[in-house]
């Protein structure tokens, strides 16, 4: 596999090191956090370390609450769910792009975007003004575009309205700043599979931890919200993620994404970069290159050694075009010839000079066989 060109981190990243060492170093420290003797205190310890990793990261006071879950659905899951202000005929907003976990979810309602993909403030406005919405969810950054979403200005409009704000930051963490006063948010999901930390693991920040229901209920773990012995080794895990991303990764990312977008306009000028024009996250780009199927893309790619996504879901032979790319206004033909080419802390230079030769390759291919 060590020759392979790893660029679909939006999907999952793989281990860091420094994950893969705090893990293997916590595998025979098996006590229960809950337990009061020596074994359960080290891992309470560890526990409590990783929490404050978390706040950290988040720039939250000491005493403020995180909760560990299972990843950032979840943590989604548990932020429209568990709020209280949630009921029957209450209203969750949501821009049309969100992740399905939020999307799934009971009492949502969505709010249009623009040809970018971002959030209309003036439609959102002016659902609000109807007074009957409790909580609106918006994410920092698209997972299949990486634009980035105005959460401080539809959080003032929120605030504004009585309307409580849950943030979804799992593609923002490590690419950009995450500051919860700035943004305005009351509570916030991050997932540490996305920074190269363990699968099944994520977090939940509440501003106001009373106003959520317990999620899971059982035993008294983690302060009574979410019952269940803590997954200890995916905590320290994430913890250890937390710790090894470096500050000036998001420059660096920037930077290999300028070469391959620079890369591909001057060998392919049809590709197209999805809403390449506004501020998106320094790690995805996603790609169109007209009447060719993004399934085959993928495929063609995966036979040169290079791992990227498709913007279109192929599930039992039907392709269905993306949600994101729809509610952008693409048409079926651009949203179907578009894939997801998405960096990390493992993507070197070289792996984007080989995407770029293996792209060139496959577009000139197309060209041959049509002429
Ligand atoms: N939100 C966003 C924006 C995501 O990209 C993902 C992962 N695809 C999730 C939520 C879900 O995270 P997890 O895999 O930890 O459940």
């Amino acid at each position: 596999m060590s020759d392979r060109v790893y660029l679909d981190h939006a999907a999952t990243s793989p281990l860091r090191p420094e994950v893969r060492d705090a893990i293997a170093g916590a595998l025979d420290r098996f006590g229960n956090p809950s337990s009061v003797h020596t074994e359960g205190r080290q891992a309470r310890a560890a526990l409590e370390w990783a929490r404050r990793q978390v706040r950290e990261v988040l720039g939250v006071t000491p005493d403020s609450t995180v909760v560990f879950t299972s990843g950032a659905t979840e943590a989604n899951a548990a932020a429209l769910q568990g709020s209280a202000s949630i009921g029957d005929g209450v209203t969750v907003l949501a821009s049309a792009v969100e992740h399905p976990s939020v999307l799934g979810q009971r009492h949502v309602e969505t709010v249009p975007v623009d040809g970018d993909g971002r959030l209309v403030l003036d439609a959102l406005e002016a659902r609000l003004a109807k007074g009957d919405v409790r909580l609106l969810a918006l994410m920092l950054a698209n997972n299949e575009t990486g634009v980035v979403q105005p959460v401080a200005e539809a959080a003032r409009l929120a605030r504004a309205a009585g309307v409580g704000v849950h943030v979804d930051a799992v593609q923002a963490l490590g690419r950009l700043p995450i500051d919860v006063e700035a943004l305005g948010a009351d509570s916030l999901a991050l997932s540490a599979h996305k920074i190269g930390g363990p699968k099944g693991v994520g977090a939940l920040w509440l501003r106001e931890p009373d106003r959520f229901a317990p999620w899971l209920v059982g035993g008294g773990q983690e302060g009574r919200r979410r019952a269940g012995t803590e997954n200890t080794l995916g905590i320290i895990g994430f913890a250890a993620a937390l710790g090894a991303m470096s500050l000036d990764e998001p420059h660096r990312l920037e930077v290999l994404r300028q070469e391959l977008e620079r890369g591909l306009a001057m060998r392919l000028p049809e590709v197209r970069v999805v809403a390449g024009g506004v501020a998106r996250v320094p790690h995805i780009s996603a790609l169109t290159l007209p009447g060719l199927p993004a399934s085959t893309q993928v495929m063609a790619l995966d036979l040169a050694g290079i791992a990227v996504s498709a913007g279109a879901a192929c599930s039992s032979g039907k392709v269905t075009t993306s949600h994101v790319l729809d509610a952008m206004g693409f048409d079926y033909a651009s949203a179907g010839a578009t894939i997801r080419a998405s960096l990390g802390w493992s993507t070197s230079a070289g792996d984007i000079a080989r995407f770029l030769a293996a792209y060139d390759d496959l577009a000139r291919r197309r060209q041959r066989a049509a002429a």
